[in-house]
């Protein structure tokens, strides 16, 4: 069968590999989809984890049917309907859900296998692991229904985050992203502006629609909070200069190379700056939430394409007009 595998730099292959065989503790997935995300890309140049040159099997945004179990497993039955949690596939290692066939080593330990709620089909379960990311990014902001915040970026991970706000009841939204398409998503998804910073003066549009607090002499944007899932250089320091007083922004995106910022002009806004990363906690809050939610959902799906056309489907996620490229596989 085939696996989805880095070998080095930019030089990712559909390799044939022997499926193994399950062990008492070990649990095999049939997949059925499994989305491409970033953070593939980001390996790809990357050329492996942790340094080029590592063989690494990629996908881990996966669902599928228990097809075996191991004879000491007891909370997974052949038949059952699951979601991967992609904290133990397809980021490192050899394990990648971009196979037809997955043998999860050890799948009871740590909640490797999440169960999927009756009439969730597979394409959206598989958005899992993304929504998860959003949802956590969203808990470490810290928001109350009424707040004002600003997502910078609108793939995948912001689009859900705008989700995640409007769904707890923080409408007053505004997503920033250069892209046309993804605005749209955005607004379609519930947020109140979406607005491309490089044809507008953010500052002007956000004291617009948030308006203005003073502190300390100066006055800053009426932003509670500023999640920031694109990662552009500049973001950090523009909001360090438009910051009100005691807000908060949280970094998801991933900054591969150091930057300056203006930490003097921190100084009388007293902002909260952190991070999130990954979902700790968010995976079975994301699932329950799938039945009521899966329309809104499955509008994340820009692309479908078939698992033998997976590398194409890496070209088409690099592309900012997709949104989430989700891979099916015909078994
Ligand atoms: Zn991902």
């Amino acid at each position: 069968m085939k696996l989805l595998t880095i070998h080095d730099v930019g030089d990712v292959r559909l390799d044939e590999v022997e499926r193994g065989e399950p062990g008492p503790k070990d649990v095999v997935v049939r997949m059925k989809a499994c989305g491409i995300c970033g953070s593939d890309l980001s390996y790809i140049k990357m050329g492996g984890i942790p340094m080029a040159g590592t063989k690494t099997a990629l996908g881990h945004e996966a669902s599928g049917e228990v097809i075996e179990v191991g004879s000491e497993v007891s909370g997974h039955a052949v038949g059952q309907r699951v979601v991967i949690n992609g904290m133990f596939v397809g980021s490192g290692g050899m394990e990648g859900a971009f196979t037809p066939e997955l043998v999860l080593k050890d799948a009871e330990a740590m909640g490797k296998l999440l169960p999927i709620p009756e009439g969730v089909p597979y394409d959206v379960a598989a958005l899992c692991e993304p929504l998860a990311v959003s949802m956590h990014g969203v808990n470490r902001a810290n928001v109350k229904p009424g707040d004002k915040v600003v997502v910078f970026g609108c793939g995948p991970i912001g689009l859900g985050m705008v989700l995640w706000l409007v769904d707890r009841g923080v409408t007053d939204v505004v997503a920033i992203d250069l892209a046309p398409e993804r605005r749209e998503r955005a607004m379609a998804l519930g947020a109140r502006a979406a607005l491309d910073p490089t044809s507008c003066d953010l500052r002007d549009e956000l004291a617009k629609l948030h308006g203005e607090v003073p502190s300390y002499g100066r006055v800053g944007v009426g932003t509670d909070a500023w999640i920031d899932a694109a990662g552009a250089p500049s973001i950090l320091s523009d909001v360090i200069m438009m910051a009100k007083f005691q807000c908060r922004m949280v970094i998801t995106a991933a900054y591969m190379k150091p930057i300056e910022f203006p930490v003097g002009r921190m100084l009388t806004s007293e902002m909260t700056i952190t991070t999130a990363v990954g979902y700790p906690t968010e995976m079975p809050e994301v699932l329950a939430a799938m039945p009521r939610l899966q329309g809104k959902l499955a509008s994340l799906i820009s692309h479908r394409m078939p698992f033998d056309e997976v590398l194409d489907g890496l070209k088409v996620a690099a592309t900012p007009q997709s949104a989430k490229v989700m891979i099916e596989f015909a078994n």
